[in-house]
């Protein structure tokens, strides 16, 4: 089958819910995929921030032929060794006391949403049901998690979602305390935006917003599903601000490309959950937990995080130079590995074009041209996704 017979399968057959470009991706080394016809792309954009480690990464592959030997699933109903070392792996490297696995990032978060209900309920505030979360945030595509996540054309078509819902503006203080009350259970955030447009929170804004919750008896949820786990150059984005939430919610590198979501919670939180609660069928089976501490144990290195600093360090100066010399680029924001260019053109034009520049982009907004590259990324590869980068916008502005 080529390449054209297999889009032409998929427009018949698959719901009609992504634009995909017109190849077909086959293989991946390192950095590189490739594509049917022998095409080689730069990714930087890491399958939207999972492939951490990249392509074919050796402790991947290892992980998962080893545990392919053993157990893959067996339910939540028995205990299982990688699922107890993976959630202790998890509690140790963070401020969490208990771990509790989902699937995916919107399942993370409304198990996170729904925590939040029951600990105020169990604290006796049986009226404390009020959620805030803010303009530009995304939270995930399903109901209970589409309520919390700003953009308007995703949520529309849906409504009503979850009630009790409030919407502060990011970044302002002042309009988060105005937001916030005694009836607010639970207040969530991404400490680095992504989707919305790759916006970092201020150090005064995340500060604040602790000390706002702290005063109005609220939980502080950090969804850390696409800047956690090494991507802003720390471990988890928080600890680059020095804030400290009371959930935090993750999921995309978790399980090298296999589906996990995790939300870390502190005791008092756990304190009010009890058997029947909450589950998931799938959850944290024995396979992907064993490919998760993989992935776990190559990220969580001091070694590994100081020279990702460095390399996001030397990606941020490359990327701000480049914005120096094109007018096409009027902006650029983000930490570590995760990038965004504001652009004048509509960014999806920028990620058609750099694709004939054999580089794998994505946008984050109709203005916003996203970089996610894998965490591995070398220095040589940088000035190559540079490079790429340089001749895309040169191309489009000649
Ligand atoms: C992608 C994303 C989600 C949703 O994750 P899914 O696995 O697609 O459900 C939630 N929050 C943030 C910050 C994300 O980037």
């Amino acid at each position: 089958m080529n390449a054209q017979d297999i889009i032409q399968l998929e427009k018949q057959y698959v719901l009609q819910t992504y634009v995909r470009p017109d190849f077909v991706l086959e293989r991946g080394e390192g950095v590189w995929l490739y594509d049917t016809e022998g095409r080689k792309y730069l990714d930087a954009c890491s399958g939207i921030a999972v492939n951490a480690l990249g392509y074919n990464h050796p402790a991947i592959v290892e992980a998962i032929s080893q545990a392919a030997d053993g157990l893959i699933h067996v339910s939540n109903l028995y205990h299982t060794a990688p699922q107890a070392l993976l959630a202790r792996d998890l509690c140790q490297a963070s401020f969490a006391d208990r771990v509790f696995f989902a699937n995916s990032g919107a399942e993370a978060n409304e198990g996170a949403l729904k925590f939040a209900r029951k600990w105020a309920r169990v604290n006796g505030h049986s009226d404390k049901t009020h959620i805030v979360a803010f303009t530009g945030s995304f939270h995930g595509r399903t109901m209970g998690a589409l309520a919390v996540t700003a953009t308007e054309k995703y949520r529309r078509p849906f409504e009503p979602l979850i009630g009790d819902v409030s919407f502060a503006e990011f970044n302002n203080l002042e309009s988060a305390r105005q937001t916030i009350t005694r009836r607010t259970c639970a207040v969530i955030v991404e400490p680095v935006q992504g989707e919305g447009g790759v916006t970092p929170a201020t150090p005064e804004f995340l500060a604040g917003l602790r000390a706002i919750c702290d005063e109005a008896g609220a939980l502080l949820i950090f969804d850390e599903v696409q800047c956690g786990l090494g991507r802003t150059g720390t471990l988890w984005a928080h600890q680059g601000y020095g804030v400290t939430p009371d959930i935090m919610t993750l999921a995309k590198p978790l399980a090298g490309g296999l589906p996990m979501g995790a939300i870390l919670l502190t005791q008092h939180v756990a304190d009010a959950i009890t058997p029947g609660d909450h589950a998931s069928t799938f959850g944290a089976g024995p396979l992907v937990c064993t490919v998760a501490r993989a992935v776990f144990n190559q990220i969580n290195r001091p070694e590994f995080l100081a020279d990702l600093r460095a390399r996001g360090d030397y990606l941020a100066q490359k990327l701000h130079a480049l914005a120096e010399q094109s007018p096409l680029i009027t902006g650029v924001r983000g930490k570590g590995f995760m990038w965004g260019l504001v652009s004048t053109l509509p960014a999806l034009e920028v990620v058609a074009e750099a694709r004939k520049h054999g580089l794998i982009i994505l946008i984050a907004g109709e203005k916003v041209v996203r970089l996610l590259p894998p965490l591995v990324m070398s220095r040589d590869e940088i000035d190559i996704l540079i490079d790429r980068l340089t001749r895309t916008l040169d191309a489009l502005s000649g």
